[in-house]
């Protein structure tokens, strides 16, 4: 018997554009550089060239509606018209500027993007939209905003026009839409007692009007996103997918049900038997469930495969991928779609761009455009066509041939290293009470000691000459001599505020990821691989390609020079593992857990060194050991298993006269108070302002053992805050935390600020810390 041919498609484009054009336009747009018709050009321009591009690779269907000029889940929040009252738009304001109002609040300053200010403009009402991750990427997405008075009503045509767009260049249409269930999961209540899930009755029918109106244009298939299939959900939200595809599929084109980022589980019969015609589940991430679709997924539906990781920047290993597609091809008498395992969003565009990228390592990779080849390839050998894509097939062969056994990727010292581990090299030699007496002897700090996170001020100045030295402008002795002169600036600015512990400022730094990733073996950097991070900001993630290890001391020379310049502790500062890898492409072809502990042993080398070079505290920062949470519960022990050793062993090779601090960004720790614990930082300074201390309380009520710096103010803002105000934060502080742990801070890195506003809230934060200690 002869299959029914296989098709492909992919569930999202990268929308930035190849250079990242959809940025440029966005920004010169905001700064009133250009229209809102150029800006709507740059955008049908990069859609044609998308979906070309698409079609180019043989994609069957090309994908609409995955395209936003902010963020795809702010572009639904207007198709549904539920732009939230409280941003008052009256009829008359264009839809486009609406949703920039949305995504950046009124008279948002670029340095300080929407969601971060939240709080800070609550009393104007035209704060942006809060953001958050979208599930555990890092893209963030617009929050939608829902309240009793919450109504819903067709409210763009945004979605229709690009399908008309997308048909009158003759291509062949699958359009995409966030699922209603996920769509009111992600969003939040802004009322006292309300519960979201009351607003699907009123939200269903809109999504019907929004289907029948794609089923008027003659689209023949939707995609409709439900990645919370993957999430340990509520069972009212479970049990509340079933009668609402039957609702929606009276009125709809065929609905291809997508799934992914994590394993259906409970979910997988349920996904199997809803009323649509096809359901994609993404077979990297869910390899083991792939089977059971097929067995559970009906014969008359279409099963697309998301084979191709949508999440990771590694060639796909074809011969294996087919070796896994075969069977289920096989068992599933239906159709069969091949697809990337999720939206392509989360990768770079192509590698066309590459042009300096290390040359045994390129092509052991793909981006974008090189991914809808892959499954190009991989259609055409399922379905006997093997000869035709022979030579292609044979290059993945080689390429996943050569990095399996590159001496770069596996190296036996750092194998050695990790074997070699023993017991107890997680573990300082005394415990934290001792540790602290200790210290407390050897630093001599007033009780609330202030410091502050690591980074000041980032000016032009520091930015020229970096961009000099990279474009060998200046050289390295140029260079070093400029930063060191900012350092020294930075040495008398903290002296001169009195501040106890201080830090070198971090000049030297582009980012702080890259700037170790630069400087350990086995990372690898792209020219062009950008990836958007939300609205028009990106980031270009490195490559952790093979095993890694620390051929010199990274920090060292910098920390050591701030040092000799004053009499004050000098705190060395490092980005932890886990905030390495969770920020990076990571390897495939050995567990996570594997590649942080080797980044560990690294970091743990340069800890050492600072210590013999004289510097007595060392912060190491994770601010990304949350994000890494697992999405399902079930994963949670072991992960922060790994990441709490993984940060143990980088800060346990040192005497414990040796105090080492950690910092972690805005987020909530309360449901993982015991591993931060477990962290055991002699001092942890944490993000705190914005929640107005309340997130300390848990830190209070679980008695947490060691010293906590919460920080008095929010750095997202170029407001000084008064001494008064974080006087009283403070006294918020003490009363939950015993005073004698406490240490004064402000909130995060000082990047992105003003040296004025940087001296004038230091200056209050210093005084407010006299203050206090007067009273004690
Ligand atoms: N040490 C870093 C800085 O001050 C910490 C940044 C962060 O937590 N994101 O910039
Ligand atoms: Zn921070």
């Amino acid at each position: 018997m002869t299959r029914i041919p296989t098709l492909v498609h992919t569930l999202g484009f990268p929308r930035m554009g190849a250079q990242r054009e959809l940025k440029f336009a966005l920004e010169q747009h905001w700064r009133g550089e250009i229209d809102r018709a150029a800006l709507e050009a740059v955008g049908a321009d990069l859609r044609a060239r998308h979906w070309l591009a698409q079609r180019d690779a043989g994609l069957d269907l090309v994908t609409v509606g995955d395209f936003a000029f902010y963020d795809h889940v702010a572009n639904h929040i207007q198709l549904l018209g539920c732009e939230p009252e409280r941003f008052g738009f009256g009829g008359d304001e264009p839809a486009l500027s609406r949703y920039f109002t949305m995504a950046r609040g009124v008279a948002a300053d670029e340095a300080a993007p929407g969601g971060h200010e939240g709080c800070a403009h609550a009393h104007t009402g035209t704060f942006a939209l809060e953001m958050t991750k979208w599930f555990d990427t890092n893209y963030h997405y617009l929050v939608p905003e829902f309240t009793p008075a919450t109504r819903f009503a067709l409210g763009s045509e945004r979605l229709f026009e690009e399908v008309a767009e997308a048909q009158s260049l003759g291509h062949p249409v699958k359009a995409v839409l966030l699922g209603p269930l996920s769509f009111l999961w992600l969003g939040k209540e802004k009322s006292e007692g309300f519960d979201r899930f009351s607003l699907l009755d009123a939200l269903l029918p809109v999504y019907e009007q929004v289907l029948a109106r794609l089923k008027a244009q003659g689209v023949e298939w939707v995609q409709v996103d439900e990645p919370i299939l993957g999430l340990d959900l509520p069972d009212v939200w479970r049990h509340a997918f079933e009668r609402s595809y039957w609702q929606l599929a009276r009125s709809a084109p065929r609905l291809m049900l997508a799934t992914y980022f994590s394993p259906l589980a409970e979910n997988l019969r349920l996904a199997c038997q809803l009323p649509v015609a096809g359901l994609h589940v993404d077979a990297v991430r869910a390899a083991d469930e792939l089977t059971g679709v097929a067995d559970w997924l009906p014969a008359h539906k279409v099963l697309s495969v998301g084979i191709v990781d949508g999440r990771n920047i590694w060639r796909t290993d074809l011969d294996a991928a087919l070796a896994r597609l075969r069977p289920v091809a096989d068992k599933h008498r239906g159709a069969l779609w091949l697809a990337p395992s999720c939206a392509l969003l989360h990768v770079p565009f192509g590698l066309a761009a590459e042009h300096k990228l290390d040359p045994e390592v390129k092509p052991w990779l793909a981006f974008a455009v090189e991914k809808l080849d892959e499954l190009r390839v991989l259609r055409a050998a399922l379905d006997g066509e093997e000869g035709t894509v022979a030579s292609a097939l044979q290059a993945a062969r080689t390429a996943v041939a050569a990095r399996r056994s590159s001496p770069r990727v596996h190296r036996a010292d750092v194998a050695l290293r990790l074997a070699r581990s023993v017991d107890g090299d997680d573990r300082r030699a005394a415990p934290f009470a001792e540790r602290q007496a200790v210290q407390r002897a050897r630093f001599a700090l007033p009780p609330l000691p202030t410091t502050t996170i690591g980074s000041f001020p980032q000016t032009a100045a520091i930015r020229a000459a970096r961009a000099a030295f990279k474009r060998g402008e200046l050289d390295a002795a140029g260079y070093a001599e400029q930063m060191r002169a900012e350092i020294t600036l930075a040495v008398r600015k903290q002296e001169a505020l009195d501040i106890d512990v201080l830090v070198h400022g971090e000049a030297e730094r582009n980012d702080m990821v890259e700037y170790f990733g630069e400087q350990l073996d086995g990372f690898a950097f792209t020219a062009n691989g950008w990836v958007q991070s939300y609205g028009s900001r990106c980031v270009k993630p490195p490559i952790i390609y093979g095993d890694v290890a620390r051929p010199a001391p990274m920090t060292v020379e910098w920390t050591a020079f701030a040092q000799r310049l004053t009499t004050r502790p000098m705190k060395g500062m490092l980005t932890g593992p886990v905030t390495i890898l969770q920020w990076s492409f990571v390897r495939d072809d050995q567990p996570r857990s594997v590649t942080t502990e080797q980044i560990a042993w690294a970091i743990r080398d340069e800890v050492v060194d600072l210590e013999q070079a004289g510097i007595g505290i060392v912060q190491i920062d994770e601010p990304a050991i949350r994000e890494g949470l697992p999405l399902r519960r079930a994963g949670w022990k072991p992960y922060l298993q790994g990441a709490t050793r993984a940060f143990r062993i980088s800060a346990s090779g040192v005497a414990d006269r040796t105090q080492i601090h950690t910092h972690m960004c805005y987020s909530e720790f309360n449901d993982i108070l015991p591993e931060i614990a477990a962290m055991d930082a002699d001092v942890i300074t944490i993000e705190t302002s914005r929640s107005d201390m309340e997130l300390l309380r848990g830190f209070g009520a679980f008695a947490y053992p060691n010293e906590i710096g919460p920080g008095v103010y929010d750095i997202h803002s170029p407001r000084v805050p008064t001494t008064d105000e974080m006087v009283r934060l403070m006294r918020k502080a003490a009363a939950v935390v015993p005073p004698a742990h406490l240490w004064i801070n402000p909130d995060c890195g000082l990047k992105t600020r003003g040296w004025p506003e940087t001296e004038a809230a230091l200056a209050n934060m210093v005084a407010a810390a006299k203050q206090l200690r007067a009273e004690l």
